[in-house]
């Protein structure tokens, strides 16, 4: 009277009868198809994780010419939009500043790429 068998995925005892397992799910129709479409979920995932992969030498270039651009590249890209945004606002002052007061304006010019700079870094370090 062996009604009962074990289940290959978690040992539970269950009724030989039974099409999948009630403690795991794992099912026991003894069809290829059945088995793969349980096992599908894990596939999905792993197809889906593979990043990581972009070259993080051209984000930094993108970002250090257009501050966001390497951010964009990363797939960033509300990041990236803020980073421009900021840089421009950054950039006119810089430029108006230097039109303006002249002399001490031409000081204030190394300090446009300051975002520049940051940008290329943190584009560089996303793309890791
Ligand atoms: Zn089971």
């Amino acid at each position: 009277m062996a009604t009962m068998k074990y289940c290959s995925e978690c040992g539970a005892r269950i009724s030989r009868r039974a099409k999948a397992c009630p403690k795991c799910g794992f099912p026991f129709d003894g069809s290829a198809a059945a088995k793969a479409q349980g096992h599908s979920s894990g596939t999905v995932s792993h197809s889906g994780g593979k990043k990581g992969s972009k070259n993080s030498a051209l984000a930094a270039v993108l970002s250090f010419f257009i501050p966001g651009l390497g951010q964009a590249y990363n797939g960033k890209w509300m990041k990236g939009i803020v980073m421009f945004i900021a840089s421009m606002i950054i950039w006119s002052i810089v430029v108006f500043g230097a039109v303006f007061t002249l002399g001490f304006g031409i000081i204030c010019l190394p300090a446009g790429f300051l975002p520049n700079i940051y940008a290329a870094y943190d584009a560089y370090q996303d793309a890791k």
